[in-house]
């Protein structure tokens, strides 16, 4: 999963970008409404963390003008304390939810999981495909009960394709999605990444669609087992 952060003070975007980073996304950052702009109008990002308060464009106007060119990515806007106002204007342009500061990074950590899970359908913190789990608000993965470790790209790209469980995601698609801006990316690592994930997990959730892509199979509805 990777993610934008706008926000121009300078330490709280760091602060931010860094918890996120820890927490297992790509982040790429912009410091000004133009260049976050320009970013979230140009790059593929699961959510995005929004300042309203910005120099050369504002948050609003960012927002409004991603959504009206069909931007559709998760926006979580950091908005002013007893501002309801901006609370407001930021819904009615797209906003998906907001942050008023002062706030705990959890809180902003807490949001971006369910923004992230609810784009893609999930109800609950924790994905399941058979033996495989995966919490989102640890930041680790279950085989049978047994935690597996795995580096952070192979988390995220796991994550990933946990997240759109049931659909075929192509090579160029998770490059875009698993690595930041800064990130030397080549899509033949993605081949690497899966064959490591799959000889640390030892069971092949993962299947090839040969020129296609990857794709985690969709959990089985629980079928009730008798009807007495
Ligand atoms: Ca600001």
């Amino acid at each position: 999963m990777r993610l934008l952060v706008v926000e121009d003070d300078r330490d709280l975007n760091r602060q931010i970008s860094a918890a996120l980073g820890e927490a297992g996304y790509a982040v790429d950052r912009a410091y000004d409404g133009e260049e976050g702009w320009f970013l979230g109008d140009t790059e593929s990002y699961d959510a995005v963390v929004l300042d309203l308060g910005l120099p050369k464009k504002d948050g609003i106007t960012v927002l409004s003008d991603w959504r009206r060119a069909g931007r559709s990515m998760p926006v979580l806007i950091l908005t002013a304390r007893d501002r309801w106002s901006d609370k407001v204007q930021g819904f009615d342009v797209g906003a998906d939810d907001y942050v008023a500061k002062p706030f705990h990074i959890e809180e902003v950590l807490a949001r971006i999981r369910a923004l992230l899970r609810r784009a893609t359908g999930h109800a609950t913190s924790e994905l399941v495909c058979g033996p495989v789990r995966l919490d989102t608000r640890a930041g680790r993965v279950f085989v049978d009960g047994n935690a597996v470790k795995l580096t952070s790209h192979e988390y995220r790209l796991l994550s990933y394709l946990m997240h759109h469980a049931g659909r075929v995601v192509s090579r160029s698609e998770l490059v875009e999605h698993l690595y930041d801006q800064d990130f030397d990316r080549d899509s033949n690592t993605i081949e690497v990444f899966v064959g490591r994930l799959r000889k640390k997990l030892g069971i092949d959730i993962i299947k090839t669609m040969r020129g296609l892509g990857y794709v985690v199979a969709e959990p089985e509805a629980k079928v009730a087992s008798d009807h007495s």
